[in-house]
């Protein structure tokens, strides 16, 4: 029996900021049958013919540790700015409030390589399109997009199935 994995994520209110509802996965990642489950589910939603799966920091890693092994593939780590020890390749991105930035290590993605990307969850879309961004940049082809939780009414996404790249999700929120 599939198990209700959106039960397992808590909602914090007001977090990082009032009227925010953050939705919280460590509930869900210390459930060992849930995680299991949520693993199982994106790989098999996603692409298989997949080189590196390619990770945002930090939750994103969580979740491509877990898929990675299982489509044969490396784990790609999409860092923070200046948290890479080598020559690291970067792209700015603006947020709703700012602007942060995603690097990669220089030469970590082999030209053509076919590159699935995750994350815990979409809302925007900033994230991602600027990690899709990189990883073009790198010489990687982004084959897929997987995350445990759409935010549908933010549009990222949407955003990025309409520049046709194949996007899954596990759990909606409004
Ligand atoms: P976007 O760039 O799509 O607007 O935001 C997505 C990024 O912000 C992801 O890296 C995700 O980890 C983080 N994020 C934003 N809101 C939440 C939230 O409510 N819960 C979690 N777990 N992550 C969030």
């Amino acid at each position: 029996m599939s198990i209700d994995l959106k039960s397992l994520i808590r909602t914090i209110p007001d977090y990082p900021k009032p009227g925010i509802r953050f939705r919280d996965i460590s509930t869900l990642l210390t459930d060992a049958a849930g995680f299991t489950e949520a693993i199982e589910r994106m790989v098999s939603g996603a692409p298989h013919d997949i080189d590196l799966v390619a990770g945002i920091e930090a939750r994103g890693f969580l979740f491509a540790g877990g898929i990675a092994p299982k489509l044969s593939a490396g784990v790609l780590m999409l860092r923070k700015a200046g948290k890479l020890p080598g020559p690291a390749m970067g792209t700015d991105y603006a947020l709703e409030y700012g602007a942060d930035r995603l690097e990669m290590h220089e030469g970590a993605v082999p030209r053509g390589a076919r590159v699935l990307l995750v994350d815990d969850l979409i809302a925007t879309g900033g994230t991602a399109i600027a990690a899709t961004k990189l990883i073009e940049q790198a010489g990687g082809v982004c084959a897929g997009a997987s995350f445990l939780i759409d935010l549908p009414d933010l549009g990222g996404a949407a955003r990025l199935r309409d520049s046709g790249l194949r996007v899954q999700s596990l759990i909606d929120f409004e």
